[in-house]
């Protein structure tokens, strides 16, 4: 429990209008949220605490990130020793030993030859790292007709303007006019009713079938011709669009056609990356290995904003050997905060207990266990349209309430939230990651109250 003071909802001032209206909510409801604030003042372990004191179960690892639980004391200190001693340094042209500490750690868990790491502050900025890396690359290769990118429907890559181009959640895109030119590969989402449980079959019926799928770049292929893609990113198992599991054989055959085609192939590891798939990355749960691959979130716990790319040496080695005084930039790209000292120091506590704690092989001990609870939910309403899990995560899909296509799952979320427990709600779905940290008591009761929410559902 901590120790320090924790202010109180009278200090907070919740539900006061006017000092509610400064602050500009990201992916909030503003609205409805001013009008019913959900201020979370403390966080410990599994639980996150609320202004009037509730500890409400963390059912989606904050955003999923923090899987080792709030409030690690290894990580803490580190941070705190870390501000004290070196507070910032500056990203370029001069250096920090932790950066290069924390890209050997994190290039140890990779698959192999993923082996040079840039860092940034976050996902959406590992994902237009990634796209520019992959455009830059080919161009210092002499093949500069190489610039377009393709991502998939349902896709997330955060919300910069590249990575919007290639994403394909639709709500996050119509709004923002031209974006980078890209197409996009059909989802992999289950037709509803298909309660697949983890990894769909490859003899899925007719389209749903991977390979056929993946298929679908050669259709790309055959249109643009393959000297003007540079790189097709998907994110190996889906989260922000509800959890959409790739169909077997699916991520080894866009693999085959880009290899086969001088593609570059990149997974957003943003999600999958360290841990939550009962493995050190998607890549490795999945068995295949991507050209380029992203990573944020759970590589701090969630304590500091960090992101970064991982890249095979070959497209390092490009930049490196393109010749010019050593004194030149090999690529002009960076943020003020990439591999900020104080992040590094929380990636380098965070990937100690990762390991220290066995992090991969918890989700997947826990992970069967989720499974049968979360698909016990299967008949809990007849709204509840599709259940689909992998290692520690689930998305659940609801039937749209007439003319009210959101309604549903914002309402399960709120309702499991008066309950104590947070789960997100996002489009059509509810979507649950507990952290590796919790016990199957914990589980099930997170996954009887929604039961208990859903049999309620209008
Ligand atoms: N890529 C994926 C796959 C994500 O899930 C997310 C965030 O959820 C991002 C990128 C964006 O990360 P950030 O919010 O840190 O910019």
């Amino acid at each position: 429990t901590p120790t320090h003071t924790i202010p109180t909802s009278a200090e907070l001032r919740p539900g006061d209008a006017a000092w509610l209206a400064a602050h500009w909510m990201p992916f909030t409801g503003n609205r409805q949220f001013k009008a019913d604030p959900r201020l979370i003042v403390a966080a410990d372990g599994a639980y996150l605490i609320d202004a009037d004191g509730r500890r409400v179960f963390d059912g989606l690892s904050g955003l999923w990130c923090t899987g080792l639980g709030h409030g690690r004391r290894e990580i803490v200190e580190a941070v705190s020793r870390q501000v004290a001693t070196l507070d910032y340094a500056p990203a370029f042209q001069f250096g920090h030993p932790l950066s290069f500490e924390l890209a050997n750690r994190i290039v140890e868990h990779l698959p192999a030859g993923l082996n040079r790491v840039m860092f940034t502050a976050s996902g959406s900025e590992a994902a237009d790292t990634a796209l520019k890396i992959a455009r830059a690359y080919w161009r210092v290769r002499g093949q500069a007709s190489k610039t377009r990118l393709i991502g998939r429907a349902k896709g997330y890559h955060g919300v910069n303007f590249g990575g919007v181009s290639v994403g394909g959640i639709v709500g996050n895109r119509k709004l923002f006019g031209q974006g980078v030119e890209a197409d996009h590969l059909p989802h992999t989402q289950p037709p509803a009713g298909a309660f697949f449980r983890g990894q769909p079959p490859a003899d899925g019926a007719g389209l749903y079938a991977g390979a056929a799928l993946a298929d679908e770049l050669l259709r790309l292929i055959e249109l643009h011709d393959a000297s003007t893609i540079a790189a097709v990113i998907v994110e190996p198992m889906s989260g922000s669009a509800g959890v959409v599991v790739p169909p077997q054989g699916y991520l080894q055959r866009l693999r085959d056609i880009c290899t086969q085609h001088d593609i570059l192939l990149i997974f957003d590891e943003v999600i999958t990356g360290f841990g939550r798939c009962g493995a050190w990355t998607g890549s490795e749960a999945f068995g295949v290995v991507p050209d380029m691959l992203t990573f944020a979130k759970q590589v701090t716990n969630g304590v500091q904003p960090l992101g970064g790319v991982a890249v095979r040496q070959g497209i390092y080695d490009a930049f490196i050997d393109a010749g010019g005084p050593t004194y030149a930039l090999e690529f002009p790209h960076g943020y003020t905060y990439s591999a900020h000292p104080v992040a590094c120091a929380a990636g380098l506590a965070s990937m100690a207990l990762l390991q220290r704690d066995n992090a991969p092989e918890r989700v997947r001990a826990l992970a069967p266990v989720f499974e049968a609870k979360v698909h016990s939910l299967r008949g809990a309403s007849p709204h509840l349209l599709d259940i689909r899990n992998y290692g520690l995560a689930a998305g659940l899909t609801l039937a749209p309430a007439p003319g009210e296509p959101l309604k549903r799952p914002f309402e399960v979320a709120m309702r499991m939230w008066a309950k104590g427990f947070y789960v997100r709600y996002g489009g059509d779905t509810v979507q649950l990651a507990p952290p590796f940290i919790s016990t199957e008591a914990e589980i099930d009761r997170l996954v009887d109250a929604l039961g208990e929410t859903l049999r309620a559902l209008d």
